[in-house]
């Protein structure tokens, strides 16, 4: 009795459902429309409107919201069927059936890539109309199901991973989340004291602090001492500074602190000189007498930029900066940029040259699968061979190359170079590889990246499925909107993209989620020690499960010892990528890997 009733229930809902259906109709044939839309009249539906254009047909979308969109693939005007039913399906998440009478392979390729839920051939009858779109119903319906419980899912993960990530273990210092709340938090009572004590002088430092070369002392005195040394360093600090500054960790060696507005730069300093002091009093473990130094770059709130992402970097920059004077000192932004103003003048002048000269290279780092121990491919990394400097790393002169306005045409260069390279393994017979490619926040946000990648698939034939592309997470949320679009163009091309560097920062899984990434890179600085510190392990084993359940392929960065392999292989990583396996080579170097099959010998 129960079971016919629910069956009857069951029916009844189905029944009104479909005769609940709005259908908006994108046709260019008016004849044809207008036949559609009787037909679905007869069979219960409701037409909300016929368009001929794919530009109405994303306005008429967004006004009525219809249940489902029955789209013409050849439209004429700028935008065709399919890219309306990619934006369409991306913003509004709508079903589309495709109604088409011939399509070439090529565009029924494009087609795919929207995820239609069904394609009528033209002309077709009444009945196919009506089951084509009471199936595309149904698994619209069962999909949307299915994404409420991943949401509420991934929901729950996010909290575990939040708290997880919101104290150090080890040091018992808060970490990232906090120090962005905190930021936040003490910005905007700034921004009020501001007001109260008008045009007050009153600046916000940012310390970031850095310990110089401490990877030497885990790997000479062992990984407890190191740990016994960080606590040390710990109570240190927090007995330097007043109770109201907030000491953060941030990385293995790194520590950001903000502290209460400070009268002066010079204030700022003296607290970064006394802190220098403090740390460089030799410290005793274990009857072991440690010689330590840090380095200190500032950044100041609101002057060097009132946003708390691009102050971290640059307090990041300058304690880099510092380090490379020999560390055990501090740097302000502004005062780097004062003083320091003629190397970065002469840099920024060479950089201008650097591509003529033909001094930049792309470097590859293998991608390894840790199922069969293959290469897979590689990630392309940006190396500038400076006539007089050396080997300048990515991290000092992509920011200026941003600055600058630099990137643009670098990251052209990098992208054509990387294009053509694997074309040229292609044609040799190389087995299939993907290449990987960076894309900093400001390539990313313009408006002609899309149509520059396209370009250069099309003229170095590059098929795209083996192109990725990696953008980190701040890249994206600054306009989540916009960036959810431009995704989705990359994703039209049939380019794969990965979350790079995940972990640091947001970790937002709910990004994950709108953002539908390929391959999330799981960041370095989890990897490390991964099976030492089990935050750091729990952290990484619930990324990785959370990301197979959406359907993401992670790849480990940065694996160095072949314990933090073990861990990844038996935490069911996909891949992984390490100076363990290879360092990052010239195009040459990692052909040559290629071709002698090497392979990564595998725990199991
Ligand atoms: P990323 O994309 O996270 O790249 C990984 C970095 O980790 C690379 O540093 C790589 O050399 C390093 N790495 C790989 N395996 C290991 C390991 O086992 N241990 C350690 N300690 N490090 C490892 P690299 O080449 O200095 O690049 C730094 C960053 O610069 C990259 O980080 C990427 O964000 C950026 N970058 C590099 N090339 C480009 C480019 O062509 N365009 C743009 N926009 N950014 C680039
Ligand atoms: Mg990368
Ligand atoms: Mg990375």
């Amino acid at each position: 009795m129960v079971k016919e009733e629910h069956m009857v229930n069951g029916t009844a809902l189905n029944q009104t459902q479909s005769a609940r259906a709005t259908v908006l109709i994108v046709e260019d044939e008016l004849l044809v429309a207008e036949n559609i839309a009787r037909n679905l009249k007869k069979q219960g539906y409701h037409t909300v409107d016929i368009v001929t254009s794919g530009e109405e047909a994303i306005v008429q979308a967004q006004f009525h919201a219809p249940t489902i969109v029955l789209m013409d693939i050849m439209l004429q005007g700028e935008i065709d069927g399919i890219a309306a039913a990619g934006t369409i399906r991306q913003e509004l998440g709508l079903p589309i059936i495709y109604m088409t009478a011939y399509v070439d392979d090529v565009t029924l390729e494009r087609a795919k890539l929207t995820e239609p839920y069904g394609y009528l051939v033209k002309p077709f009858k009444p009945y196919d109309l009506k089951t084509t779109i009471e199936i595309a119903l149904q698994k619209h319906q069962s999909e949307q199901e299915r994404q409420k419980q991943y949401l509420s899912r991934i929901k729950q993960a996010e909290q575990k991973l939040n708290q997880l990530a919101e104290r150090d273990p080890l040091t018992q210092l808060p970490t990232w989340p906090v120090l962005q709340a905190q930021f936040e938090q003490r910005s905007s009572e700034w921004r009020l004291t501001d007001r109260l004590v008008s045009a007050s002088a009153l600046l916000m430092p940012i310390f970031y602090l850095g310990l110089d070369r401490y990877h030497r002392i885990g790997h000479h005195w062992g990984y407890q001492f190191s740990d016994q040394l960080l606590k040390a360093i710990t109570t240190r600090m927090t007995n330097a500074l007043s109770s109201s500054s907030l000491i953060t960790r941030i990385d293995i060696s790194e520590f950001v602190i903000l502290t209460d507005p400070v009268g002066s730069k010079d204030q700022a300093e003296a607290i970064a000189q006394h802190l220098l002091n403090q740390i460089a009093i030799p410290f005793r473990i274990n009857q072991q007498e440690i010689f330590l130094t840090a380095s200190i770059g500032i950044a100041f709130y609101p002057q060097d930029d009132d946003q708390f992402n691009p102050l971290l970097r640059r307090s990041r920059r300058v304690m880099h900066f510092a380090q490379q004077q020999g560390g055990n000192t501090y740097r302000s932004f502004t005062h780097l940029l004062r003083s320091d103003l003629v190397d970065r003048l002469t840099l920024e002048t060479d950089l201008h040259y650097a591509l003529e000269r033909q001094e930049l290279r792309l470097y590859y780092q293998p991608k390894v699968n840790l199922r069969t121990g293959k290469i897979t491919g590689a990630e392309a990394l940006l190396r500038w061979q400076h006539p007089k400097q050396g080997m300048i790393p990515p991290d000092v002169f992509i920011p200026i190359a941003e600055e600058t306005g630099l990137i643009e045409s670098i990251g052209a260069w990098v992208m054509q170079t990387a294009c053509q390279q694997l074309r040229t393994w292609q044609q040799a017979a190389m087995p299939p590889l993907k290449i990987a490619i960076n894309l900093s926040v400001c390539q990313f946000n313009q408006s002609q990246c899309h149509q520059r990648i396209r370009r250069i698939l099309a003229e170095t034939q590059v098929n795209p499925q083996s192109l990725e592309i990696e953008l980190t997470e701040s890249t994206l949320i600054q306009d989540i909107d916009l960036a959810v679009h431009r995704l989705q163009d990359l994703k039209l091309l049939g380019i794969q993209i990965a979350i790079d560097d995940f972990g640091t920062g947001y970790s937002s899984l709910s990004h994950l989620y709108r953002f539908q990434f390929d391959i999330l890179k799981l960041d370095r600085s989890f990897v490390q020690n991964i099976h030492m510190n089990p935050k750091n392990g729990a952290i990484a084993a619930a990324i990785i499960s959370m990301a197979h359940q959406l359907n993401l392929k992670v790849v480990a960065e940065g694996v160095e010892t072949i314990n933090e392999l073990a861990f990844l292989y038996e935490h069911q990583c996909d891949e992984m990528q390490g100076y363990l396996f290879s360092r990052p080579v010239p195009a040459e170097e990692f052909a040559a890997l290629v071709r002698m099959g090497k392979q990564l010998v595998t725990p199991a």
